[in-house]
């Protein structure tokens, strides 16, 4: 494995309840180099949690602790919110499921890029229309001028997906988490739109987890594969090597596959 980008040892988030804490990620532990790692699991696993802490988007009363969160020598959960806001989306991105919350709904999608690539890229604005059809055309958006002139509600959810990857990947992050980002769409288009993360995360060398409850998707698009449930890994291997696994949960899961 390449140097790792990211160190997660002993990852726990809890939350309170009536009668004390509940903890729903029980002691995670992985290192993550400019690679694909798979987080797989049934719903209410804490896969979504995880890949939260990494950002430290869990608010209180929520609570965080690991023995190590490093990500490329910065303690994440030492950061205050100014400095989390300086790694998110310039270092870190994330890309969740509905793309409908992440666009802005008052701004067409050429005016958000535009905005995007102004304050990431310090792009002159005269150089401005000629990247937003650039990058349009990288997420295979046929026809970007007439795509560059909608709002968000006025394309379908897998463009809307796309356009989202165009803008995650702006400020040129290290690392990409996907957060069920085609769980959304339609089978017809999940495989476009993770073909296009796949294609953008290893011609950049960046590192992504691409987190799923369908472990043929993650089998499919991931080097490496950690398998959660109720909080813990139970599973941890090359993605090569998950027909082997030996844990029940894990047996199980590939039992149900198609
Ligand atoms: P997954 O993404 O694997 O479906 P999550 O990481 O979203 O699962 O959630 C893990 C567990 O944490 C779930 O049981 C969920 O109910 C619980 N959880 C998530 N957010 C909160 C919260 N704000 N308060 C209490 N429990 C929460
Ligand atoms: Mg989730």
């Amino acid at each position: 494995m390449t140097a790792p980008l990211l160190t997660v040892e002993n990852l726990r988030v809890s939350f309170p309840t009536h009668s004390g804490r509940v903890e729903v990620v029980k002691g995670l532990s992985f290192t993550l180099g400019r690679e694909r790692l798979g987080i797989v699991g049934e719903s209410g696993s804490g896969k979504s949690m995880t890949g939260r802490s990494i950002l430290k988007l869990i608010r209180k009363p929520g609570l965080v602790t690991a023995d190590k969160l490093n990500f490329e020598g910065i303690d994440i959960l030492d950061q205050n919110e100014k400095q989390m806001r300086a790694i998110r989306g310039a270092r870190i991105s994330m890309v969740m499921q509905d793309p409908k919350f992440s666009l802005n709904p008052v701004m067409t999608v050429g005016e958000q890029i535009a905005e995007a690539l102004v304050t990431h890229q310090k792009l002159p604005r005269r150089d401005v229309q000629a990247r937003i059809i650039e990058m349009l055309h990288a997420v295979r958006i046929n026809d970007p001028e007439r795509v560059a002139r909608l709002y968000p509600h006025e394309v379908s959810g897998g463009m809307g997906q796309r356009i989202m990857i165009a803008m995650m990947l702006i400020p040129e992050p290290e690392l990409l988490i996907a957060d069920e980002p085609t769980s959304a769409l339609d089978v017809s288009v999940q495989a476009q739109v993770l073909d296009i993360i796949d294609e953008l995360v290893r011609n950049k060398g960046m590192g992504l987890i691409l987190i799923s409850h369908d472990l043929n998707l993650v089998s499919r698009y991931c080097d490496r594969i950690l398998v959660m449930n109720a909080g813990h890994v139970v599973e941890e291997c090359a993605a090569g090597q998950l027909a082997n696994a030996q844990h029940p949960y894990t047996r199980g899961l590939l039992a149900a596959m198609p």
